[in-house]
């Protein structure tokens, strides 16, 4: 191997703020972390895949739900998580997006996705007791919080 790039990343080990469960699609990426960073969170492990907390709400497989629990379990093992952030976003692809699950209709698409994160916080709360979860929906123009009961 060559080395083609020079950085000087942290080495200590870090306690993790939250695990996050969030969609790959780039065109919220800098919301996203905008978003993170507004929320005070500094440490946080990202697991990043196509639909996110869909994966938990309504997955394809039963294999992609159990690998997500798998990633916050390592999150906690490894980093201390206490808090688990469920999200998912407007026009999102592994939904059929925007237009084409839901006519474009952005009231439809948002109560839809309400009911979606309790759905996956609901199976995340059975399947590990004890976290402190939180849901957020992310359009194109700013993020909801779902008021999760606690
Ligand atoms: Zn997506």
């Amino acid at each position: 191997m060559k080395k083609v790039f020079h950085f000087d990343a942290p080495r200590e080990p870090y306690q993790c703020d939250a695990a996050i469960v969030w969609c790959f699609d780039n065109r919220f990426h800098l919301s996203f972390t905008k978003f993170v960073k507004r929320l005070g969170i500094s440490n946080s492990d990202l697991i990043k895949i196509a639909g996110g907390a869909k994966n938990l709400a309504s997955p394809e497989r039963e294999s992609d739900r159990e690998f997500v629990l798998e990633q916050i379990r390592k999150s906690i093992v490894l980093h201390q998580t206490k808090r688990v952030i469920l999200m998912l976003h407007s026009d999102c692809g592994a939904y059929g997006g925007l237009m084409g699950r839901f006519g474009g209709n952005t009231r439809l698409e948002a109560q839809y996705q309400d009911a979606e994160l309790r759905r996956a916080a609901d199976f995340l709360n059975k399947a590990i007791p004890g976290m402190e979860v939180q849901a957020y929906f992310v359009d194109f123009e700013g993020v909801w919080q779902v008021e999760l009961a606690p």
